[in-house]
């Protein structure tokens, strides 16, 4: 039980750490690696690399999108699911349209805050009440203990600014307007 929590406030630290160094081009505050990095994908030895037009897209939903929301609230941010090749989608169960597989020059990410920092109803509501971000969808899974799915479409349709909720009903998911 101590060692356990030991080790999870190791993990954060290293995390904490990771976060501080300098990042490169790719974005202020986010690498491409952690856009693509997968628990499921490496345990199952699943092929999760985007090609370099979905690398685009992820950087761009870093730069204007993830980047201020990590300088609005001051706190690192952890990814949670970015990137996923249609096997890794299939394999976790996702949508079959789902946008993290980037294929119509779109993008989504899934993510919450290092160390729990930032109550996440709150910053639901300033994505889409406050902020002027533009992007394509945001949805509130399952929060305050769940995470946020935000996209951004890079080429073809216009961003929807679309804010969505899901819940569950009778044990199943479903997904409703914002009101
Ligand atoms: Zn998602």
């Amino acid at each position: 039980m101590v060692t356990n929590k030991l080790n999870q406030a190791i993990k954060l630290l290293k995390e904490y750490a990771e976060e501080q160094k300098p990042k490169g081009k790719f974005s202020k505050y986010f690498t491409l690696e952690e856009l693509v990095r997968s628990e499921t994908a490496t345990r199952k030895g699943i092929k999760n690399k985007p090609a370099k037009a979905q690398e685009v897209q992820l950087q761009n939903i870093c730069k204007l999108v993830l980047d201020p929301i990590r300088e609005h609230f001051g706190e690192p941010i952890r990814v949670t699911s970015g990137y996923r090749s249609p096997k890794l989608n299939e394999v976790i169960g996702g949508s079959s349209k789902s946008q993290h597989m980037a294929k119509n020059g779109d993008c989504a990410v899934d993510f919450k805050f290092l160390g729990n920092k930032v109550d996440l109803v709150k910053v639901f509501k300033w994505i889409t009440e406050e902020s002027k971000l533009n992007y394509d969808q945001c949805i509130s899974e399952f929060l305050p203990d769940g995470w946020i799915h935000i996209s951004y479409i890079t080429t073809g349709k216009p961003n929807r600014n679309k804010n969505t909720v899901a819940v569950v009903k009778d044990g199943k998911t479903i997904y409703k307007d914002k009101e």
